[in-house]
């Protein structure tokens, strides 16, 4: 099994109440990367700038990530700038400077082709869409996040990629814009008359929600005194779900609500610092460790 995720490699600058960075590595590529390699071989598809130096690219290092598809051009990487308001449930994007992912044209090496998984990360639908039209065999599990930009501005190309998706995984505010429906389940209805067959919805400090035709299952987010920086959660969370997949090599019921767990787990790691730096240092064994927090915090007697 193997798992291809094409999306963002970026520069990010943040402010949040806990300080400020002006230039730590980001996009949403990245997190989803690193999170996932805890799991399960991860092909990397994305491009970045002359500005990403051997040491930058050092991030995805010593794991089982292999850049071969990611590209670099003459130019500067995405940047991407945001700042958090004082309970970090806000956050405003004050820069977006797309560079030289303005004309990305991702190609797949040959060796990307056969892969089982495909995350399609947040990027233009038909970006995502002419990734996926690469990857061979008809077996493989797509998921796909967006969010309010592509809504808005490219409803028609996000409609027909997401044809092609089984698994949306987008934020509770997106769920209702996509589908025109405040209820959640009755979102996940409708959203199935799209194209995909399950829902998994980020809630921040809620936790997340899974929907499909066998029901539905929550998972909270794992309660934190100090959460420092809340980029790149759903992607870490995206990353810790799908590499458990891929990594376990099935999708039935009792795999996904451990994906769920195992998503919620790398979530609630990436917001403890700023940037990608809590992933950069975990290990394997505290990743298990707090997987059994959380069956300790949802565990009743009936
Ligand atoms: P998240 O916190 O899950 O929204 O992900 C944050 C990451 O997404 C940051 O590291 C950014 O570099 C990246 N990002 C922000 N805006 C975009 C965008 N429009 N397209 C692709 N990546 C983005």
């Amino acid at each position: 099994m193997s798992l291809l995720v094409v999306g963002s490699v970026a520069f990010d600058a943040i402010e949040s109440p806990y300080g400020k960075v002006d230039r730590i590595i980001g996009g949403a590529a990245t997190y989803f990367a690193i999170a996932a390699s805890f799991f399960s071989p991860v092909n990397l598809v994305g491009i970045v700038g002359d500005d990403f130096s051997a040491k930058d690219a050092a991030i995805f290092k010593g794991r089982k990530i292999d850049t071969a598809g990611l590209e670099r051009a003459a130019g500067k990487s995405f940047f991407w700038s945001g700042k958090y308001s004082q309970h970090l449930n806000e956050r405003e994007t004050l820069i977006t400077d797309l560079n030289v992912f303005a004309d990305f044209n991702p190609k797949l090496p040959e060796k990307f082709r056969k892969s089982s998984h495909v995350f399609l990360a947040n990027i233009a639908p038909d970006l995502q869409r002419s990734v996926l039209k690469q990857v061979q065999g008809k077996s493989k599990l797509v998921a796909l996040d967006t969010m309010n930009y592509w809504i808005e501005r490219t409803p028609f190309e996000l409609r027909e990629t997401l044809k092609h998706v089984d698994i949306l995984m987008i934020n509770d505010s997106e769920t209702r814009q996509l589908s025109n429906e405040h209820n959640l389940l009755l979102a996940a209805r409708h959203i199935f008359k799209m194209g995909p067959s399950t829902l998994v919805v980020k809630r921040g400090e809620y936790g997340a929600m899974i929907v499909d035709k066998r029901g539905v299952f929550c998972v909270p987010a794992f309660p934190l005194e100090e959460p420092h920086d809340p980029t790149g959660a759903g992607d870490s969370f995206a990353g810790g779900f799908m590499g458990y997949l891929a990594g376990c090599g099935s999708s039935n019921d009792a795999a996904l609500r451990r994906a769920m767990v195992y998503g919620s787990v790398l979530g609630s790691y990436a917001v403890e610092e700023f940037g990608p730096e809590r992933l950069r240092k975990l290990k394997r064994s505290e990743i298990e460790s707090r997987a059994r927090h959380f069956l300790k915090l949802t565990q009743f007697k009936l």
